[in-house]
């Protein structure tokens, strides 16, 4: 993989972009996607934004939203787009299986494949060019950074800096974990000078939801969690059931997992959600417990040191089970 900067002279011609992140995309994906949208318009070339699922109602604010392709719901005109593409940006993964079905069309493209991501082990055999930084807090940072780079700052206008904002902001849990750096902290006080209303993106992102969720937050905690003390780790488990009882929708979960890190001592939560096709696992920690590792060795994904995610075609039980036999061995990194 070579490095991004070399990318910059190829886009000072017009090109066929395509930007594309991975599924169930949450404000990082979609706001570094739409950044990224609105600087190359900008330059001149074409773009197209192509999601490979649907996402959250609460991104729909963000500017250029209206534009994006949902891949499940535009197969024919997303392989087009591809087809023609002779650039295709990569945000917010590294690795195209977390493009859900959308992976197929990208495999064997004639398209120059560009990464801007932040998770760890990236597959760079698959991209020409990119940028893998898992010190950055987000992949809206380092669009931020590319921006800079290639000299054209000045056109980090408020549509541009509010789509980055929303990303640095969910992705840091509002400016908390460790990669809130003192650079993540200039780039906030440039997109204030650029004109950010940060108060409405918190408003828009995180007081929006629907009554049914926020009981639902409710229910779960009191229902669905168990605290392992010996472990300093807690679960929560969502069932088909609860999820048709209140009606929850794509983005609903976001953010449950977060919950039990919030009772003093817990160090390990995980979240486990029973999806029609898998068992959707999310696993955050605090201070030195690798989730990322964790993820990779027992449920078939990854993420970051302290926030990842996996699946299990295991049921709902049977996958629990296990998580409670692996925890059990993990017990001496959790003490
Ligand atoms: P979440 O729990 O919010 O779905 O994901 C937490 C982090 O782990 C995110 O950065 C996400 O991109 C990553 N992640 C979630 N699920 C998977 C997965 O199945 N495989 C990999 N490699 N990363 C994942
Ligand atoms: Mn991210």
């Amino acid at each position: 993989m070579k490095a991004i900067k070399e990318i910059y002279p190829i886009l000072e011609q017009p090109q066929n972009i395509v930007i594309t992140f991975h599924q169930k995309p949450d404000a990082d994906a979609m706001g570094s996607g739409l950044a990224l949208y609105h600087f190359l318009v900008k330059g001149g070339h074409k773009v197209d934004v192509i999601s490979p699922t649907n996402w959250s109602d609460w991104l729909n604010w963000m500017p250029g939203v209206d534009k994006v392709i949902d891949f499940e719901l535009n197969k024919n005109l997303s392989q087009q787009l591809i087809a023609q593409a002779n650039c295709l940006f990569c945000l917010d993964f590294n690795i195209i299986s977390r493009t859900k079905n959308f992976a197929p069309v990208l495999e064997d493209i004639s398209a120059t494949k560009v990464l801007i991501d932040h998770h760890q082990q990236p597959d760079v055999d698959y991209f020409e060019y990119g940028e893998s930084n898992t010190a950055k807090s987000s992949t809206c940072e380092m669009v931020y950074d590319f921006i800079i780079e290639s000299g054209k700052g000045e056109w980090i206008d408020q549509t541009i800096a509010g789509c980055l904002y929303a990303g640095v902001m969910t992705d840091t849990g509002s400016f908390r974990f460790p990669g809130a750096t003192a650079s993540t902290h200039r780039m906030i006080a440039d997109l204030k000078e650029k004109g950010i209303e940060h108060t409405r993106i918190h408003e828009n992102i995180y007081d929006n939801f629907l009554e049914n969720r926020v009981r639902f937050l409710g229910y779960v905690l009191l229902k669905r969690m168990e605290v392992f003390y010996e472990y300093n780790t807690a679960i929560i488990w969502i069932s088909k059931r609860d999820l048709f009882k209140f009606e929850i929708k794509t983005g609903d979960t976001d953010g449950l997992v977060n919950y039990p890190l919030t009772i003093k001592g817990i160090k390990f939560a995980a979240l486990v959600i029973d999806r029609d096709e898998e068992r959707k696992w999310s696993f955050r920690s605090k201070g030195d417990f690798d989730v990322n590792t964790f993820a990779r060795k027992y449920f078939n994904g990854g993420g970051h040191f302290n926030a990842a995610g996996g699946r299990s075609n295991d049921s709902l039980e049977e996958t629990i089970e296990h998580f409670k036999k692996v925890l059990k061995e993990n017990a001496a990194q959790l003490l």
